[in-house]
């Protein structure tokens, strides 16, 4: 089964992403988190890209399709996969079409998850992960469950994103409604996109998900 998981900065894409591979053992694709492992490693396409991120900004399609066609070449996607922050634009999209074709593979679901923007800026200005794995966590909604230790893995330290800061925010909704809002019609015109209420109760959004997973396309 290969989903997307689509929605604007902090609707939950990685949260949800995370349960779903531990419920269907399917892999998260998240592009983002890929960028920020090339730039923690300091390799050339994470010293490329890093200047972009932090301004709220799309990285060129280019870089971001080659970098989705060789993981998902890569036997661990063979029983599926979930895409969390690609594609972000129509580009992006025909690419995705093009890559799976040429390996016989489909998309079963693209699933929106529908949010409240202003309830978002709130999310992401207290959003923060663990150093070592990447879980993320809220300063109010969603601590870790013994103070300052990763309920996944155990580590003890935990880093906001730079482009977490308010103005990137801003930029990566702006980004968000003119290059990736565009996608929508793509995939609703194929009859394959479904929408979540992504304000809930993550265990509620989970719910809702995992219907839409359940259910023939
Ligand atoms: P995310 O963690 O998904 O919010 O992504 C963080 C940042 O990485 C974005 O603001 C972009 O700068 C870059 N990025 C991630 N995925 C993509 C993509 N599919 N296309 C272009 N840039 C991306």
């Amino acid at each position: 089964m290969n989903l997307i998981l689509l929605g604007p900065p902090g609707a939950g894409k990685g949260t949800q992403a995370k349960r779903l591979e531990q419920s269907h053992g399917l892999v998260q694709l998240a592009t983002g988190d890929m960028l920020r492992a090339a730039t923690a490693r300091g390799s050339e396409l994470g010293l490329k890209v890093k200047a972009i991120m932090d301004s709220g900004q799309l990285v060129p399609d280019g870089v971001i399709i080659d970098m989705i066609a060789e993981r998902i070449a890569r036997p661990d996607c063979r029983n599926g996969f979930i895409l969390d922050g690609f594609p972000r634009t129509v580009p992006q999209a025909e690419a995705l079409d093009e890559m799976l074709a040429e390996r016989r593979q489909t998309l079963d679901h693209v699933i929106l998850m529908q949010v409240d923007e202003a309830a978002l800026i709130d999310r992401l200005a207290g959003r923060f992960s663990c150093k070592n794995c990447g879980a993320s966590y809220h300063e109010r909604y969603h601590r870790p469950q013994a103070e300052g230790v990763c309920d996944l893995c155990g580590g003890c330290e935990f880093v906001h994103r730079p482009d977490d800061r308010p103005e990137a925010v801003e930029a990566r909704f702006e980004v968000y409604r003119r290059q990736t809002a565009p996608i929508l019609p793509y995939y609703r015109d194929r009859g394959i996109l479904r929408t979540v209420d992504g304000m809930g109760e993550i265990d509620e959004v989970a719910r809702q998900i995992e219907a839409i997973v359940a259910s023939a396309k």
